[in-house]
């Protein structure tokens, strides 16, 4: 189905088929271990004309074509079966303009390596929280981070992309050329072309942060979430984080008793004066005293290292997310019920405080609204052993418990199973619409479909 013949005389990066053994295997797996899938080759781009040949053979040839950035798509897009992956990896070109305080990225790099980059002169954007998550999807799907309340999501600092379209073309979308187009990367996935290369704000941060995890026994979560919850109302945006529902780490800062057991974590992201920031917190520690305590001052980016430990590429993963509207004692009281009832001791529930630079941005002004929720709840079923289906039924049953808290519009980074109605019910209809008419403009074959797919609308 694919000619490799003719695939290697346009393609300069290398093409790995079943034949290359262990690289092949290396470059197929996903994130999440659930997507064992097997394409007929993985082509590792080097460069924009790379990306260009193959998305004309992909065309040409009628080949399903799936593009991987840092593979962490947790529906399962970053691999598949019998087709062309289109792998992006090997393309991890940085350019700093520490003065005009933005950069230029390729789109194979991971947040780990543009973070080490940009804070090589004492910069940063809001990057996403493991380091292995991919620029790429991660952007196009909108990306919040911890440095969201204070500079916005990953999307709103995008200046500028170098697409290559369905017809092969090289373009550049930004606020000045092919507008209406820029808009949809802004959130829409990656339905409109394959980005080459991203141009992004960047904002002094650090180096030294105040960063690291206040750890409760799970006995104390309502109070605690409670008072976090207080804190928040008037927390200023230099105040990232959020609650974490999770089994307790075997880190030294943890009291034997505690580690491996349920408990609730304050994962603290604080970007100004750190002893502003400890004053915040000590609020915190005075309605319950931490059984650990491991916040202190840390370079930026050991704070985006900071949960890669507990999220290791190679576990089964189905995850549902959501905005709320509110977190009353109910959503409070709902929340501990469910993560008490957590099958797999590497699932999580996190809270993330919203406000501030997310709420600032007119909703129109990117494809996924939902902007002014003042929390979003993520459900994260992780497992490396048991029935699919009794830990895929725990995560569904938490999404049902929090629906009446539910604000919709979630990005649909954070969704397994990202099937057509739940696409146009994140966008709205009214931004469904606009997204699907420049689809039909740019992509009317749908070539770029293996993703959470925005159908081109009809003639
Ligand atoms: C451990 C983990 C932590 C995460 N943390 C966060 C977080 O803090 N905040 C957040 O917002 N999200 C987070 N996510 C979700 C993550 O942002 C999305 O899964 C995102 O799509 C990952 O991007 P990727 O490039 O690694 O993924 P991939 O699987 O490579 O790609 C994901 C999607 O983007 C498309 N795509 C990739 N590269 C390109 C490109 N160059 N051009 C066009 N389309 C492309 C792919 O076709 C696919 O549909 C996390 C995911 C994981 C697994």
């Amino acid at each position: 189905m694919v000619d490799l013949a003719i695939l290697r005389s346009r393609f300069h990066g290398e093409l790995l088929t079943a034949a290359d053994g262990a690289r092949f295997d290396a470059g197929r797996a996903a994130f999440n271990a659930m997507f064992d899938r097997r394409p007929a080759v993985i082509a590792r781009a080097t460069s924009a004309a790379d990306v260009m040949a193959a998305v004309d053979f992909a065309r040409e040839h009628r080949v399903p074509f799936a593009v991987r950035g840092g593979g962490h798509s947790v529906a399962g897009y970053s691999t598949i079966e019998g087709g062309f992956l289109l792998d992006l990896a090997p393309m991890k070109g940085v350019r700093v303009d520490a003065a005009g305080r933005r950069v230029r990225a390729q789109a194979g790099l991971t947040w780990g390596e543009l973070d080490r980059q940009t804070q090589a002169f004492g910069l940063a954007t809001t990057g996403g929280r493991v380091t292995s998550t991919g620029i790429a999807g991660f952007i196009l799907g909108s990306g919040s981070g911890w440095l969201e309340r204070l500079h916005g999501l990953a999307c709103d600092n995008l200046l500028s992309a170098e697409l290559v379209t369905a017809d092969g073309r090289l373009i550049t979308a930004s606020a000045d050329e092919n507008a209406e187009l820029f808009w949809a990367l802004k959130g829409g996935g990656g339905n409109f072309g394959v980005v080459t290369e991203f141009e992004l704000a960047l904002h002094p941060v650090g180096p030294m942060v105040l960063g690291g995890m206040l750890l409760f026994a799970r006995a104390d979560a309502a109070p605690v979430c409670r008072a976090y919850r207080d804190l928040l109302r008037d927390a200023p945006p230099e105040w990232g984080g959020g609650i974490a529902f999770l089994v307790a780490p075997p880190a030294p800062f943890v009291p034997e008793a505690l580690r491996l057991q349920p408990a609730v974590g304050i994962i603290v992201a604080w970007f100004a004066d750190h002893a502003r920031g400890q004053a915040l917190l000590g609020d915190l520690r005075r309605v319950v005293a931490p059984a650990a305590d491991g916040v202190q001052p840390m370079p930026y980016c050991a704070l985006q290292s900071l949960v890669d430990a507990g999220n290791p590429p190679g576990r089964r993963n189905y995850w549902r997310s959501d905005n709320l509207h509110a977190l009353d004692d109910g959503a409070i009281d709902t929340i501990i019920a469910c993560a008490n009832r957590a099958t797999s001791p590497f699932s999580n529930i996190i809270l993330q405080p919203g406000g501030h630079a997310v709420a600032a941005v007119p909703d129109d002004a990117t494809p996924l609204g939902g902007r002014t929720a003042p929390w979003q709840v993520h459900c994260y079923g992780s497992w490396e052993s048991g029935d699919d289906a009794d830990h895929i039924a725990w995560v569904k049953h938490t999404e049902r418990a929090l629906a009446p808290w539910s604000a919709g519009h979630v990005s649909l980074n954070f969704v397994s199973d990202a099937d057509g109605s739940r696409v146009r019910a994140a966008f709205g209809e009214a931004k469904f619409r606009r997204l699907s008419a420049l689809k039909r403009v740019w992509d009317p074959d749908n070539l770029f479909r293996f993703n959470q797919n925005i159908v081109p609308a009809p003639n």
